[in-house]
């Protein structure tokens, strides 16, 4: 069994395809997440989904640029997700954290370090933390690809056991998902990069990232000796396969 983990969750499991929080998936989440931490399992959550909860609750004039609206986005959304991850832990007994980071953040050791630091002060005191990107200061040139490369360097920065990605597909597909004869890749080697040819271009919805990124990131992360467990966020207690070790969607082998 893991006994540590990064599990990072993308605004598609996140959200409702209108782009409002989805409650009830977030919810059911966070309870298959403290039944990992009962047994034992230290774990941080990387979530994104602050500008999809900011986006439901907030419309622009047309003269606000892109840079501006994804800045206010994020810091009322970051607030409303928080607020809610608080209550549902809370329902558990468990307290979580707000850890918000910026690519500038891993490339200095003295950030890097403390940032380290605090990981492990919240570990140590069964805190969960929850981490996105701190997209109201990222400067647009120097922001993580998506929170996929974000979840990579935590679990690198942790050492942890396994990263998982969670999204709203099952895994890596030979094919397009949703094509009939479609077969779902259960294991990939580390650093294959060949795989990338079975990567379909269609992004989902509202995430930032998509198939390639998560990729990319799972053979890199893999081959610094972290396995990556990609898998669907959306399939009731998904999450329970970790305690057992028959990962359903497709694993990147350490
Ligand atoms: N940090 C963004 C958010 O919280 C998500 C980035 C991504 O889609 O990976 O909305």
């Amino acid at each position: 069994m893991y006994r540590s983990l990064v599990i990072k969750v993308g605004t598609n499991v996140l959200t409702r395809p209108d782009g409002r929080l989805d409650i009830t998936n977030i919810s059911h989440l966070v309870d298959q997440i403290a039944g990992l931490k009962a047994v034992g399992i230290s774990l941080v959550l990387v979530s994104s989904g602050a500008v999809g909860a900011g986006r439901e609750i907030m419309s622009f004039s047309e003269d606000t640029g892109a840079v501006a609206q994804r800045q206010v986005l994020s810091a009322i959304g970051q607030v409303r997700l928080m607020e809610l991850y608080r209550q549902l832990f809370a329902s558990h007994g468990l307290l979580c954290a707000q850890v918000l980071a910026t690519k500038g953040d891993f490339r200095d050791d003295l950030h890097a370090d403390n940032m380290l630091n605090c990981f492990r002060a919240l570990l140590h005191d069964q805190i969960v933390p929850v981490v996105n990107e701190n997209d109201v200061v990222a400067v647009t040139e120097l922001m993580f690809t998506d929170n996929d490369e974000l979840a990579g360097l935590v679990a690198r920065m942790l050492q942890v056991d396994a990263l998982v990605i969670l999204s709203s597909v099952d895994g890596l597909y030979d094919g397009p998902p949703d094509a009939p004869g479609s077969q779902l890749i259960r294991e990939v080697a580390a650093g294959d990069d060949s795989v990338l040819q079975f990567v379909q271009e269609k992004k989902t919805a509202f995430g930032r990232g998509g198939m390639a990124t998560k990729i990319r990131i799972a053979t890199s992360t893999a081959s610094v000796g972290i396995p990556v467990l990609l898998g669907n966020g959306r399939k009731p207690n998904v999450l329970d396969d970790l305690r057992t070790g028959q990962w359903a969607g497709t694993t990147v082998k350490a």
